[in-house]
Order: C-alpha cells, then sequence, then structure tokens
C-alpha cells in the first residue's frame, strides 16, 4: 500500500492510542447457556454497566461482535466535557426551565462523577482538568462568546475566561480564531487506557466478556430474552443494549433511534517539546465554534497533535479524507506543514434527533446511548446509571429519563440526510 507523502514511514491506519493499549487478547469465553444480565456492546456505556450488576452479585455477561472497546471508546479524542448540546435557554424552550436546569445540571456532575471514579479506582489514563479553549471562528462568535460568559443561567455558572485575539498565543499559536473562551472545568484523558482500566476493573469484579460475538436475534422468553449470537444463544433475566452509533438491526426500536455519524482523526509524529509548548502553552483540549466541529490537542506525552472531525459530506475511507482533514489542521496551524502524520482512523458517533443523550427500557430492553460526541463522561455516567435502575437501587433516577427518545418517519437507521445536513451546516459555518 503507498500513503500520501506527508505521511511517515510508520504509518498505521488506526487509532494512536492502540500503540500504547493494544486492542486486549481476552481468552475465548465459554457462552454460559444462561446469565442474569447480557450486555451488547464493550464500551463505556457496557462495562459500567457490568461493573455494577457484577459487584451487586449478578451474573454479568458482556458481548461484542468485534474486540473490545473496538467501538468508539477507544478510537475518540480524549477530550471530556461533561456538557449536553442544546443549551439552556433552547432546553427551556423545549421542556421548561426546571426540567433544563436539571438536564444541565445533571450532565455537569457527570463530569464530576467521572473525576472522582477514576481518582478512587485508581485507573491510570493521564487523566487531567486541562481545560478547553474554545476559539471563535468569526468575531459573530466571539461576541456570543462573550455574551455566553457574561449571562450564565443563574445555578448554573461555571468559571469561563474570554481571551481576545492578541491574547491568543499563550493559550494557541494560531491567527485563525478571533478570541475565545477558557472553559476550566474540561478535562482530558487517554481513552483507550480508560477503557482498558475499566474492563480489567469489570473482568476482576466477574463479570464475563466474549469478543467477536455479535448478538444476531433478540427473542422474549417467559423469564427474559433469549440472544442468539455468532457463537450461540444466551438465556437472559435482563438485556442491555449498548451499542450506541454501532447499533444495528438486531434492535430496530434503538437503531431507528440512533443517527451513526463517522468522526475521523488522525495524529502527528512527535515534535520536539519546545515546538509542542509554543504551539499550545496551557495544554488544554481546543474545539471551536463550527456547527460541523473540530477538536485537537497535545498526546499525553505532550509531543504529538492529535487532530479530529468531519471533513467529508459522505462517509469515507480514513484515508481518502485524510488529506483534507490535513488541509483543515493546516488552516488552523500552517506551520505545522513539514510534521508527517503517523496514524489516521475514524469511528461511528451516535447522535440522537434531538441532540440529548437517552436512557431508559423498551419493551423490557435497558439501553443507554445517543451521547452525540460527549460520550467519555455521559457513557460513562449513564452505564453506571443505567445498572442501578436495572438494580431497583435507590437514588437511581435521571433527569435523561424523560425527554422522548425520538425517531422519525421513514427513518431505520441510515441517515440518508447526513450529506444535506453537512453541507447545510458547512454554508452557515462559512457565513460566520
Ligand atoms: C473519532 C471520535 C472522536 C470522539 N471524541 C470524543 C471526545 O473527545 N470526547 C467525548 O466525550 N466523546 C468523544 N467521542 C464519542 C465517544 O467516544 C462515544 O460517545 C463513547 O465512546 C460511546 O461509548 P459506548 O460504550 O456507548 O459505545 P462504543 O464504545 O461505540 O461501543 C459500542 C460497541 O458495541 C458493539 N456492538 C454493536 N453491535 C453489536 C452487536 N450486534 N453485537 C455485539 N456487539 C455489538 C461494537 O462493536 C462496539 O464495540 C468520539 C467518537 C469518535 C468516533
Amino acid at each position: 500500500m503507498t500513503y500520501p507523502d506527508f505521511c511517515s514511514p510508520d504509518f498505521k491506519q488506526a487509532p494512536y492510542w492502540w500503540d500504547r493499549s493494544p486492542r486486549p487478547g481476552l481468552g475465548e469465553v465459554e457462552l454460559p447457556a444462561q446469565t442474569d444480565v447480557l450486555v451488547i456492546g464493550s464500551g463505556y456505556t457496557g462495562l459500567h454497566c457490568a461493573l455494577e450488576t457484577a459487584r451487586a452479585g449478578r451474573s454479568t455477561l458482556v458481548i461484542d461482535a468485534e474486540d473490545a472497546g473496538w467501538g468508539c471508546s477507544t478510537r475518540n479524542g480524549g477530550q471530556i466535557s461533561g456538557e449536553i448540546k442544546p443549551g439552556y435557554e433552547e432546553l427551556s424552550r423545549r421542556h421548561g426551565p426546571d426540567q433544563a436546569f436539571a438536564l444541565v445540571r445533571e450532565a455537569r456532575d457527570a463530569l464530576e462523577w467521572l473525576g472522582e471514579f477514576v481518582a478512587e479506582q485508581g485507573i491510570d489514563c493521564d487523566y487531567q482538568r486541562c481545560g478547553r479553549y474554545l476559539g471563535a471562528h468569526s468575531p459573530r462568535q466571539f461576541d456570543r462568546l462573550v455574551k455566553r460568559a457574561r449571562y450564565q443561567p443563574p445555578g448554573l455558572e461555571q468559571p469561563l475566561r474570554i481571551v481576545g485575539r492578541y491574547d491568543q498565543a499563550a493559550e494557541i499559536d494560531t491567527d485563525y480564531y478571533h478570541g475565545g473562551l477558557v472553559i476550566e472545568r474540561h478535562c482530558a484523558l487517554d481513552p483507550a487506557r480508560y477503557h482498558q482500566g475499566l474492563l480489567d476493573l469489570a473482568l476482576g469484579n466477574g463479570a464475563q466478556v466474549a469478543v467477536r460475538c455479535a448478538a444476531t436475534r433478540v427473542t422474549r422468553t417467559a423469564s427474559g430474552f433469549r440472544v442468539d449470537t455468532s457463537r450461540g444463544p444466551v438465556e437472559t433475566r435482563e438485556l442491555v443494549v449498548a451499542s450506541n452509533g454501532y447499533t444495528a438491526g438486531v434492535t430496530p426500536w434503538q437503531r431507528r433511534r440512533i443517527i451513526p455519524i463517522g468522526s475521523y482523526m488522525l495524529a502527528t509524529e512527535p515534535m520536539a517539546a519546545e515546538r509542542a509548548e509554543k504551539l499550545m502553552p496551557a495544554n488544554r483540549v481546543f474545539s471551536d465554534t463550527r456547527r460541523i466541529v473540530v477538536y485537537f490537542r497535545r498526546s499525553p506525552d505532550g509531543r504529538r497533535l492529535l487532530f479530529g472531525g468531519r471533513v467529508s459530506v459522505f462517509e469515507s475511507d480514513p484515508l481518502k479524507s485524510l488529506p483534507a482533514l490535513r488541509r483543515e489542521m493546516l488552516r488552523i496551524l500552517p506551520q505545522l506543514e513539514d510534521l508527517r502524520i503517523s496514524h489516521s482512523w475514524m469511528g461511528f458517533v451516535g447522535y440522537s434527533f434531538d441532540n440529548l443523550p437517552h436512557l431508559g427500557v423498551e419493551d423490557g430492553i435497558h439501553y443507554a446511548m445517543g451521547y452525540c460526541g460527549s460520550g467519555i463522561c455521559l457513557a460513562s455516567y449513564f452505564g453506571h446509571r443505567l445498572a442501578r435502575q436495572l438494580l431497583g437501587q435507590g437514588g437511581a433516577e435521571s433527569a435523561f429519563d424523560k425527554p422522548r427518545f425520538q425517531s422519525r418517519p421513514l427513518y431505520s437507521g441510515k441517515p440518508w440526510f447526513l450529506a444535506g445536513a453537512v453541507r447545510y451546516y458547512q454554508m452557515l459555518d462559512r457565513l460566520g
């Protein structure tokens, strides 16, 4: 295979994170004939749920069609926000101010919960409260950021700091942004190391994880469900769907409610420490005000740039869209022209029609999904919360139980409208 000239000699079409945390070689698990809880999907949602049900003494089997954590949970950008996409005002219009407050508050609290979880369990995953720099891609967007910092909803204030264009070099060495906003609470971690720590915990607490074992059919039985898998049938009392952006026809109700959207990432080869330092002196995570979002950060060792976004209208092979993704990186940081690309990969983010994550029970099947790109924190929290609901533990209710998990007429899981929506948002972004 020949790669573009800008690729390094050791270029890989695989997540950068997998160099340090290769997909775990789990031994073949003999499938039990029966289990108390069966979880489809071995990402953050599935493993957090399994950890809690196993800890509560329920026999728990997690299955994944691929390797453990093969989905988004080991492919993401490692930026943690605890934010939901719609803001308080929009949520107030939709659900009323009390419900809006409860939704925003709970998502924000989930960020604190995750930090405590990682610390208490001693998961070594480069977790740090580094803060985010949100760049304004136009003067108009900068004005909006100023308003956002000044007028925060009462009770939902958080430390925000406006940075003008001419002070921006302390955050990022670019002229692309018209200033920006520092959100101090946001954090970063190494997503695959976090996943590995979580997997070790779930296994250590008695959960079983069967990989290369796809659920192919779900049938209701008198005592629960029969799940046919590529490795044979399993009877389960409780069934949990934790497949998010990879949800397929085996659970059609959930599939009709999730919009899988590809997000694409690259990693550069390492750069000199002083150069990396000058590029992003405060070493935060970065994103900007465009609707077609880009996100980037330095790698945990501080030496590489990890850059992600969506540059193609249709889904594409990450290698095909790599030149455009690199051009996007160079628009913001043109001084990286000489730096070669060492990794390129993609994954399917699970969006919902109302841009909110959802958890609940449908026809006896528990589910949590639709994190809209904020899944490190929310998938972890929802997986945990879902387990507590399933176990009937007190205090497990969530503000996210209430909003209806919507679908649309004629939608069966293939987002035929995506290309049109991407073009439309690209146009709005160009207009600033
Ligand atoms: C490129 C990229 C960058 C991202 N960046 C960020 C970020 O910076 N911050 C952030 O918070 N979020 C980010 N996200 C989103 C985040 O990674 C996800 O929201 C989160 O990992 C979802 O976890 P999950 O456990 O619900 O699903 P996943 O980790 O996607 O796991 C789902 C699993 O289900 C399995 N599966 C599907 N169907 C079946 C079946 N029939 N049988 C068995 N197994 C099945 C799949 O193989 C997969 O392993 C990003 C996502 C991508 C793709």
